[in-house]
C-alpha cells in the first residue's frame, strides 16, 4: 500500500461565517476517494464557537472547582456549558460533551485563539462534516469523505494524538470480524477505528502551533462509503465499564 498525504497552504485565520468547505474547494485540486481532514478549531472558528471570557456567567460550581483545580474559574465554567456529564473534576476535568465525545476540558482550547478567549468544539461535529462535505461536493463535483480532529490525550499514555470527533461520508470503523488471520483462524473482536488513525496521522502533519495548517489530504487510503458518524463509534452507556467506574468512584466521593 502507498499513501499520500500533504497539507493545504493558504488557509486564512478562519473568522465567523467563513465557510470552510468552499475555502478548501479553491485552494486545493481534490481527487474522488480523497479523504479531507479538518481540525476542530478551524470548523469551530468559523461556527462562531468562540467565547470572550469576560461575557462568561459564573455559577457556584464553576467556583468550587476552578478553586480546587488552580483553574480560571470562567474557564471551568465555559467546560461546565459544554458537558453533558462530568466524570473526572479533579484534578482536571474529563467530560462528556452533548455531542457525546469524552475529553480533557470538553475540548475547550486557549490556544490557536486570541488572548481573553476561548475556542469551543463544533458543536456536532458529525453535522459540520456533512455541511462541509455537501459544499465540497458542490463545489468540485469530488466524491470525499471529512474526518474532524482534535488533539485529545488518552488514558493509561502520556502524550496527546488527533481522534476524529467528527466525519461523514466514511465508515468510521473496518471490521475485521470475520476474516481470517495468517493461521486460518477466524478474527472475532477486530473492529479498527480507522477514522482515529487517519485522525491521528493527519494531526501529526498539522501541528498544534503556528503552522496554520489545519487541513490535510489523505490521498490513497481505500475506505468504505457510508453516512458515517464519529457518534457511531461511542460505546453505549451500558456497555463502558470505564466510564461506570468513575461513576462509582464520583459516588464514594
Ligand atoms: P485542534 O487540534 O483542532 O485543537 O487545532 P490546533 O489548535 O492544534 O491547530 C491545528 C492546526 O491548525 C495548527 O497548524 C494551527 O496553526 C492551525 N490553525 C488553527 N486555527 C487556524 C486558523 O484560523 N487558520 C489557519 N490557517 N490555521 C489555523
Ligand atoms: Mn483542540
Ligand atoms: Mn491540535
Amino acid at each position: 500500500m502507498k499513501i499520500e498525504a500533504f497539507t493545504v497552504q493558504g488557509i486564512p485565520l478562519i473568522q465567523e461565517g467563513d465557510d470552510v468547505g468552499a475555502i478548501i474547494s479553491k485552494l486545493v485540486q481534490l481527487d474522488d476517494g480523497d479523504i479531507v481532514a479538518i481540525a476542530s478549531s478551524v470548523v469551530a472558528k468559523s461556527e462562531g464557537r468562540v467565547l470572550r471570557l469576560k461575557d462568561i456567567t459564573l455559577g457556584a460550581e464553576a467556583k468550587r472547582i476552578a478553586r480546587a483545580n488552580d483553574e480560571d474559574p470562567r474557564f471551568v465554567q465555559a467546560v461546565l456549558n459544554e458537558s453533558e456529564e462530568v466524570l473526572i473534576e479533579s484534578p482536571f476535568m474529563l467530560t462528556q460533551t452533548h455531542a457525546g465525545h469524552i475529553c480533557v476540558n470538553a475540548g475547550v482550547d486557549r490556544s490557536n485563539v486570541q488572548d481573553g478567549y476561548v475556542l469551543l468544539l463544533p458543536k456536532n461535529p458529525d453535522a459540520s462534516a456533512k455541511r462541509i462535505k455537501d459544499t465540497i461536493k458542490k463545489e468540485t463535483g469530488k466524491q470525499i469523505c471529512i474526518v474532524i480532529t482534535d488533539t485529545c490525550g488518552r488514558p493509561f499514555r502520556i502524550g496527546q494524538v488527533g481522534t476524529a470527533i467528527g466525519c461523514t461520508g466514511i465508515s468510521p470503523t473496518k471490521d475485521w470480524r470475520g476474516e481470517k488471520d495468517l493461521f486460518g483462524r477466524t478474527l472475532k473482536i477486530t473492529n479498527e477505528a480507522i477514522v482515529d488513525e487517519l485522525a491521528s496521522f493527519a494531526n501529526l502533519m498539522m501541528g498544534e502551533g503556528k503552522d496554520a495548517t489545519p487541513v490535510v489530504i489523505i490521498r490513497g487510503v481505500k475506505w468504505q462509503e457510508d453516512e458515517g458518524g464519529v457518534c457511531k463509534i461511542h460505546r453505549p452507556d451500558a456497555e463502558d465499564l470505564i466510564k461506570g467506574a468513575l461513576r462509582a468512584s464520583k459516588d464514594m466521593r
